[in-house]
């Protein structure tokens, strides 16, 4: 039997990326209320993601790129405010009490732009939240937390990359939002 060689992917998917105070401020917040038994996110890899195509061809991640060049979103302000515990995926998170509309907007256009590209829709609901740490056994005690400020005027593809160390984020492309 012969079958095609598989075709190479990379995996993708498109997020915000914090300014460095904005990741400064996350990472001494995680630093500070995260217990030790939990495995903490390098601050380097602090994002928020907003939608998760996966893993694409090199003709898809073009078509992603077009595509996200012309979508069109403004620019708003973010306030991290608040930290959760996912005890299934055993997550600790931090997030935002009030999500602005135009982060919404963001996130649907992103999940226009993978259909127009030909991917599936992803099939979890969309949870703004910035993952702090892993493998954490129990819940923070605090919830409420000083609010981080965080201007988001731009957008990234990112890629995922597999190495001996863990998980490693590549920004790929960056698109400003012009308002
Ligand atoms: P690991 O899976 O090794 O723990 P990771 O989750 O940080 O590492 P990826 O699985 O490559 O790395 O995920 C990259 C980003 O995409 C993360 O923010 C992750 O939460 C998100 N993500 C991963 N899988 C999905 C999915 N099926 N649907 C939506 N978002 C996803
Ligand atoms: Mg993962």
């Amino acid at each position: 039997m012969c079958s095609e060689p598989a075709e190479a992917t990379r995996r993708l998917f498109f997020a915000l990326w914090p300014d460095e105070d904005a990741r400064a401020a996350i990472a001494a917040l995680a630093a500070e209320q995260i217990h030790r038994q939990a495995k903490r996110v390098t601050a380097d890899n602090l994002h928020i993601t907003l939608a998760f195509p996966g893993a694409v061809t090199a003709r898809v991640q073009a078509c992603l790129e077009a595509a996200s060049g012309s979508l069109t979103g403004a620019p708003f302000e973010l306030s991290i405010d608040r930290l959760g515990y996912w005890p299934g995926p055993r997550i600790i998170w931090a997030g935002s009490s009030q999500t602005p509309p135009e982060l919404w907007s963001l996130a649907t256009s992103l999940r226009e732009v993978m259909a127009a590209c030909g991917l599936e829709p992803e099939n979890r609901p969309y949870q703004v939240h910035i993952t702090l740490a892993r493998k954490a056994t129990r819940a923070l005690t605090v919830t409420r937390v000083a609010p981080i400020p965080w201007s988001v005027r731009q957008f990234c593809l990112v890629e995922s990359v597999n190495e001996a160390a863990g998980v490693r984020y590549r920004v790929l492309r960056t698109w400003t939002l012009e308002g």
